[in-house]
């Protein structure tokens, strides 16, 4: 669990994080978006204890982090937004590094990084990581951040820069380390991602936060549902644009209304100019849409 109560920060007269509280319950993906300058940042270092908040409550997994930051150590993954390797390291020595670092013996260092590097596709073949591709480089940070096989784990921008493979193969590997029971906090500018891949949503703007929930109850919170009559007709002329308002797509003329009043008016006003309904869409508004719509 990872709760945090009133949580601000301030860098100097600047505050970046204002009166933030939250709940996460364990074993799920927690999606925290804002734009660019909301906080996300900041928050995750909070919640990995590398940044003290200025005032506030956060516990992780009961370990009080403002208190006691480096208790969280052994317990927490943290996944920086630009993670610098060690150029001239190969990847099993980087990895061995950390793990001694974290007192792991030698010989299950190495377990544990075949474990890690076959988990993830990663084949380094001998080289530096200054050699390797930057979804290499990304495979081998996130092994990096599980080499101590931690319960929650913190990352800012997991698949940023990635292509869509790479971006798609780690989306899936963040929802199997879910599986296994781990909790984590993620930040992303891929919305479509968060949506695929999110239990709960945090939407930051200006540090603040304006919305929290699963994807449900944010599309409930935040829009109304659209419906899209697809229709075809011989003569659209015979269609009152004021009663129907139309456009042209794909070959088929559509119309979108609110709700199902606007959904049986229009319908009826197609069939009555001996059109004929050819489908019906709904759709919620999406990450995105909800984003914009709150604004900068
Ligand atoms: P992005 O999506 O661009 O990565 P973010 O949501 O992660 O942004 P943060 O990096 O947390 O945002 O930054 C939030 C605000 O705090 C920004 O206005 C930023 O300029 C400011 N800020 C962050 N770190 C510092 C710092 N060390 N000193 C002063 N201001 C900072």
């Amino acid at each position: 669990m990872i709760t945090a109560r009133s949580l601000t920060k301030c860098y100097d007269s600047f505050t970046a994080l204002d009166d933030v509280s939250f709940s996460f319950p364990d074993a799920g993906i927690f999606g925290i978006i804002g734009h660019n300058g909301a906080g996300k940042t900041t928050l995750l270092k909070c919640i990995a204890g590398l940044i003290a908040p200025t005032s506030g409550e956060l516990v992780v997994n009961g370990i009080d982090v403002v208190r006691d930051p480096v208790a969280l150590k052994a317990t927490l993954g943290y996944l920086p937004e630009e993670s610098r390797l060690y150029e001239t390291m190969t990847a099993e020595d980087y990895l061995a590094f950390f793990g001694e670092i974290y007192g792991i013996p030698k010989e299950e260092i190495v377990v544990r990084t075949r474990r890690l590097f076959a988990a993830l596709s990663l084949e380094p073949d001998g080289k530096k990581l200054g050699e390797f591709s930057k979804g290499m480089k990304r495979k081998t940070a996130i092994a990096r951040s599980l080499i101590h096989d931690p319960k929650f784990l913190v990352y800012d921008e997991a698949t940023s820069g990635l292509d869509p493979m790479t971006s798609r193969f780690i989306a899936e590997y963040l929802k199997k380390l879910k599986n296994e029971g781990r909790t984590i906090v993620l930040s992303a500018h891929n919305l479509f991602q968060v949506e695929a891949i999110c239990d709960r949503v945090m939407i930051l703007r200006r540090g603040r936060v304006v919305a929290s929930g699963t994807m449900k109850e944010l599309r409930e919170q935040f829009g109304s549902i659209t419906y899209t009559i697809w229709f075809s007709v011989a003569d659209p002329s015979r269609i009152d644009r004021r009663e129907v308002p139309y456009r042209e797509e794909d070959g088929y003329l559509a119309c979108d209304t609110g709700d199902m009043a606007g959904l049986n008016a229009c319908s009826a006003a197609i069939t009555e100019a001996g059109g004929r309904v050819e489908r019906i869409e709904s759709r919620y508004p999406s990450l995105e849409e909800m984003l914009v719509a709150i604004g900068k």
